[in-house]
Parts: structure tokens; sequence; C-alpha cells
């Protein structure tokens, strides 16, 4: 058995990066400033958008697009319901309506034919999610999005920094939300990033994260906003410290590195899983992409193993293997659950996987002896 906790993920963090925080310590300027000005800058050069925002979590992006959007009471907002948790919260603060679409079985993603069976006339947004790292398939969603007087389109991107679909950075059409939280596939320890191809949408989203007040330019005189600057509309205070910005320019100098060590332990799992029928790992969409493998996901066959899924995740973690669950579906939590129920057993893949998704440790300082590991561990849970 192994020896030391090998946990289902951890942040890639040098030296040098910890150098770069001490440095901005240093400096007397230590929240919003040139180093968000900077990783704004890098994104817009990696993934080819217009327009990029730095915010203090995906969450803090996700609320003040759906602010942009005037999204309110009466309003109607397509998602999964195999998702984090924190969009469909902000549907329901927001005094609107969630409607959840089913996924695919095997690839977790919504698609343009589960969502055009929940759009109504009361249907304003839909939010797709990029899942494990693999892309939506975009291009029929944003036709049924025209077609459906241009219903507003957001890109739940926390699982797609370096995704590329059908040739293109996930980021470079449309509006997509980043997250830069310690598990996903670059860090600031916690912070995000909105990205868009409408400056108007920018300048709403600049405001609203900070106060509501109309000028974002860092002067670096002043260092800082003009002290002249107004109040425009109430706003938030979801602006990321240049503490935690700095370290997302040292992880973007090593995205592609980084992705690519993912990318080889993936494969590395999928040869091992191969022959292994209790073990189903989602499938890769078949359309032209390049994923950014952020989760290792695989589903449990319960009945060929002879146990649920979390009996098997509390076996492996017994055997010092580290597993993540993501997700379970919104609509089964204890709040959606009570307050929706008529939704329970209307998305029948969405809850075959949340009962038997498991996430394995996957992450850029893992190396090939530790997957290994994890296989070695699951194959004596399954023989037990
Ligand atoms: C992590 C995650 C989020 C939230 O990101 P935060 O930066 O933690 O707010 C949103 N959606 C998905 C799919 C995620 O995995």
């Amino acid at each position: 058995m192994r020896k030391d906790f090998l946990p289902f993920s951890r942040p890639s963090i040098l030296e040098a990066d910890i150098e770069a925080v001490a440095e901005v310590l240093r400096s007397g300027w230590i929240t919003t400033g040139s180093k968000n000005a900077e990783l704004e800058a890098r994104f817009r050069e990696t993934t080819g958008c217009r327009t990029a925002v730095c915010v203090s979590s995906a969450t803090a992006g996700m609320h003040i697009a759906l602010k942009a959007l005037n999204i309110g009471p009466g309003d109607e907002v397509i998602t999964p319901s195999m998702t984090w948790v924190s969009t469909v919260n902000l549907i329901v603060l927001a005094g609107a309506t969630p409607v959840f679409a089913d996924v695919d079985r095997d690839t977790l993603m919504v698609t343009a034919d589960t969502l055009e069976s929940r759009i109504t006339d009361r249907t304003r947004l839909i939010i797709p999610v990029h899942f494990a790292g693999a892309p939506v398939d975009m291009a029929p969603i944003r036709l049924l999005a025209a077609r459906h007087n241009n219903i507003a389109l957001i890109e739940d991107a926390a699982h797609a920094i370096g995704t590329e679909y059908k040739g293109m950075p996930v980021g470079r059409l449309g509006t997509s939300i980043f997250s830069f939280h310690p598990i996903k596939n670059i860090t600031t320890g916690e912070g995000g990033m909105v990205c868009s191809d409408d400056p108007d949408f920018e300048a709403r989203i600049r405001r609203l994260k900070f106060h509501g007040l109309g000028v974002d330019a860092y002067d670096r005189q002043a260092q800082g906003r003009s002290p002249q600057a107004q109040v425009v509309e109430p706003g938030f205070k979801y602006n990321l410290p240049d503490i935690l910005a700095v370290l997302g320019l040292g992880q973007m100098d090593r995205l592609k590195e980084m992705n690519h060590q993912r990318a080889r332990l993936a494969g590395y799992y999928m040869e091992k899983f191969k022959n292994m029928e209790e073990i189903l790992p989602l499938a890769v969409p078949d359309y032209p992409l390049k994923h950014a493998w952020h989760l290792f996901i695989v589903r449990l066959d319960e009945e060929k193993a002879g146990m649920d899924r979390d009996r098997f995740m509390a076996e492996l973690k017994a055997r010092n293997i580290g597993t993540g669950l993501h997700f379970r579906a919104a609509h089964l939590q204890k709040y959606y659950r009570e307050t929706f129920p008529d939704i329970v057993g209307t998305l029948p893949h969405t809850e075959w996987n949340s009962q038997r998704i498991c996430s394995l440790p996957l992450f850029p300082d893992m190396t090939p002896e530790d997957v290994d590991d994890v296989v070695d561990a699951i194959k004596a849970v399954l023989s037990k």
C-alpha cells in the first residue's frame, strides 16, 4: 500500500512563484494594480478573447455577469444540474428560475438537443458548462440561441483553461468565465476571469466588480484609480488583489506544460482502464478539440464492482488515495431537492452519473508511478 496520502488535486507552486508574491508584498502595492492588468493581457493573448477582467472568483464573476444581463424575477436560466452549485445558487438569489437541461451520459455536457427541449418564452440565458477539460459542442448551441431571439450565452469555463474547440481556444468567442480556485488548471489561490468579445459588457463587469465606480484604469502615478471616479450604479467588491494575480502570471507561463503533463497522465489512466469493466472513464467528444484534462472522472459500475461509489471512495481513502466528487447533481442537493421536488426523476443521465462518478487524482506534479498506485489500489478494492 502507498505510504503517503495522494490527494486528488494539488496546486503546482514553484519557489519562483513564492518569490513573486514576496516581491508584490515588498512593493507597497498589494491590491488590484499592475499585476491584474498583466494577467488580463496574458489571458487576451492566450485565449484570443477581446476583453478580460480579473475577479475574486468565478462565482463572483458569474454573479456580476447575471447582474450585467439584468437577470431577475420572471426570467428562466437554463443550465445543467451536473455542475458546481454556485451557478444555480446565483440564479435563485437573483430571483430567477433555474431550468435544468440533461447532459450527455458519457461527456456530462449539455447539447443543443437537451437545451432546446427546455427553452420557453421566458428563457433569457443559457449557461453551458465545459466539463473536466473538454469543450461543449458550442456551434449548434450558438445557432440555437440565435434562432430563439438571441438568448444570451455565458460559458462556464472553470474547467477549460487551455481547452480548444474546433481549433479555437475557449474564451475567444462570446462570454466565458474561468476559475483560479486551487484545484483548477491554473490557480491564484482564489480568483477568476470574465472574458468577453463585447466591450460594453466588459465596461459593466468592470464597474460591477468594484463598487459601481465608472473608471477602472490603473494609474501608475496615483497607484490606483483616479480619486475623482464616481459611482455610476451600485456595485460589489469582487476585485482580485495583486498578491494573488501575480501567482496567475507564473501559472500562465507554465499552462501548456502543466496541461501537457495532465494529458500524459490521463492517457496512462485510459490505457490502464481499457480492460477493467467496473471502471467507466468519461468519453472524449468526437469533434475537433484540445482537452485540458482538468479532471479524470470515472463512473463505477456498482453491480460489477459489488459496492456503491461512496464505499468505493472510502475504500480508496483507506488505501491513501484521495478522490473527488464532481459533481453531486445540483437538483439533488438538500435545498434544491426540497424546493423543487418535481425535478427529481426528470434528468436521467445527470442522476445516473451523480450516483456513480468519482474523480481520481490528477495534477501536474503527479508521476506515472502515482497513477500505478491509484490503479493498484482500485484493483485491490475491487477484488475484496
Ligand atoms: C470551480 C467551479 C466554479 C466556481 O469557481 P470559483 O472560482 O470557486 O468560484 C464554477 N463552475 C464550475 C463548473 C466549477 O468547477
